[in-house]
């Protein structure tokens, strides 16, 4: 893909040629290595032209006349976030979106749904993107489900076509076993990352051995979990005589409206529930163990989004709704969030909700395992979409604290946050670390974040294409977005 160059000095147009407002030189801080942790102390690091230009022993660096020069001593220096998992292009106006992202550090991200309009626009550069936005890494096609690749030549066309008009990547959601794995075959024959969610009635290792790319969402639901089940082959014959289906009568509206918010293959899908049961009640460590080794042979990725997952299956947790961060979200959106709080007890009963949080502590299991296992795995949060009590940017730092509550070590989640992401799109020559030539995408830190995945909340300054904002800058661009929220 090309990149595409924003410049800071203009409004909320997309421009052909970069705009570099400065050069930039940061003085006295430390660089934080993303591949070991390693920490170099007292250097200073010049930009130019978007790009990183020189890293050199603090003082040794000349600025250059009209350079502006910041004193990073105590700070710490490190790749701009990715998030890896979002949704933004597909609101009506992203502004407050991505400029809440850039706030939070966020330089990059990958949009994981798709149109022949967005492909198209994005070719005419016409996405309209702000100028203090991250970048748009990567943008899919239509996610393929049902409805566009409903057969194996259904699905097979369906991909051509999205390479045809300039795909990325493929996203699959909800497709039965044979159009999706007659997708998942074309997809590598023509080099896509085929990517998405697996059903739960293809199977996990079958999706690993035929070079499925990542799975979203650590299934969802039990699809990837059904792999730990003791009873997987017998849940498995369940599942193949008698898929997971909506029940026959129509949803009341309370189950309606939280299909529509959720995603019906997502968490709280009340059809599920049971299978989600039998899943917790058979769940084996060392099965668990040995599927990890193997999608780690078979060189699978994952977005865990846990985010994504505790929203959705803690929808009434006091802590999201009395958020200091739902000023960054729309009146209308909030009374709808509320009342879907409002109506989750009436889903989720007692013992759904017993169940469910014994299916959460598997999620949390399930990621730690991925990296015991050595599986690369990208932050991601699923924010820009319709996800309840989604708020992007903020959503990244969740994500953050909840993989450290899975237990994963610091240098995993920076490595996640910000390298994994350069590596998985094959741009590690240009994104993933701080080094010369390299994007002058970074994010300063007050705190060491190889130390504590908390110290990547403690952000001092965020750098964009070279260009630098400040404390201030960025809690400008805050309440910005509060402003947009506010209508
Ligand atoms: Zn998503």
């Amino acid at each position: 893909m090309k990149r595409i160059f924003v410049g800071a000095a203009f409004g909320a147009l997309l421009l052909a040629s970069p705009a570099f407002a400065q050069s930039l030189v940061l003085n006295g801080v430390t660089i934080i290595d993303t591949q070991t942790g390693k920490l170099t102390r007292n250097q200073s690091v010049a930009i130019d032209n978007g790009k990183v230009t020189q890293i050199a022993r603090a003082g040794t660096i000349k600025p250059g006349a009209g350079a502006k020069v910041i004193d990073a001593r105590g700070q710490y220096l490190v790749p701009g976030y990715l998030d890896m998992h979002v949704h933004s292009l597909n609101e009506p106006d992203p502004t407050a979106s991505l400029e809440l992202m850039l706030a939070n550090g966020i330089t990059g991200v990958r949009q994981m749904s798709g149109s022949p309009e967005m492909l198209q626009k994005r070719r005419d550069g016409q996405l309209k993107l702000p100028a203090d936005g991250p970048e748009i890494l990567a943008v899919p096609g239509t996610v393929l489900t049902g409805a566009n690749a409903g057969t194996p030549e259904a699905a097979i066309a369906e991909v051509d076509r999205q390479k045809q008009m300039g795909a990325d990547f493929i996203k699959v959601i909800d497709v039965k076993p044979d159009p999706f794995f007659a997708a998942l075959g074309e997809a590598k024959k023509l080099g896509l990352v085929f990517d998405g969610h697996l059903q739960s009635t293809s199977a996990i290792e079958k999706a690993a051995d035929e070079g499925m790319s990542a799975i979203e969402h650590l299934g969802p639901r039990e699809s990837v979990l059904l792999g730990c089940s003791s009873d997987e082959d017998a849940l498995r014959k369940a599942i193949a005589a008698k898929p997971p289906q909506a029940p026959p009568s129509a949803p009341g509206p309370a189950e309606r409206r939280l299909r529509a918010t959720t995603n019906p293959t997502m968490a709280t899908d009340p059809v599920n529930f049971d299978l989600m049961k039998r899943v917790v009640a058979t769940y084996s460590d060392d099965k668990c163990r040995a599927l990890m080794k193997r999608i780690k042979k078979d060189g699978m990725w994952m977005t865990p989004t846990l985010i994504r997952l505790r929203t959705m299956e803690f929808g009434d947790d006091p802590a999201y709704r009395h958020s200091p961060n739902l000023r960054y979200v729309p009146a209308k959106t909030q009374q709808l969030w509320q009342e879907m709080a409002d109506e989750f007890p009436q889903i989720v009963t007692p013992d759904r909700r017993a169940m469910l949080k014994k299916f959460w502590a598997l999620q949390l299991r399930l990621t730690k395992l991925l990296e015991d296992a050595g599986v690369p795995m990208m932050t991601g949060t699923d924010s820009g979409g319709v996800g309840h009590w989604e708020i992007s940017g903020v959503a990244l730092h969740q994500e953050i604290d909840l993989l450290h509550q899975a237990g994963l070590k610091p240098l995993t989640i920076l490595q996640m946050t910000t390298l994994n992401g350069a590596k998985f799109l094959h741009r590690d020559d240009r994104m993933g670390s701080v080094a010369v030539g390299k994007d002058a995408d970074l994010v300063l830190l007050d705190a060491n974040p190889a130390a504590s995945a908390a110290n990547l909340h403690r952000i001092n300054a965020v750098v964009r294409s070279g260009n630098y904002y400040d404390k201030d800058a960025l809690e400008r661009l805050k309440q910005d977005a509060a402003k947009l929220a506010a209508g």
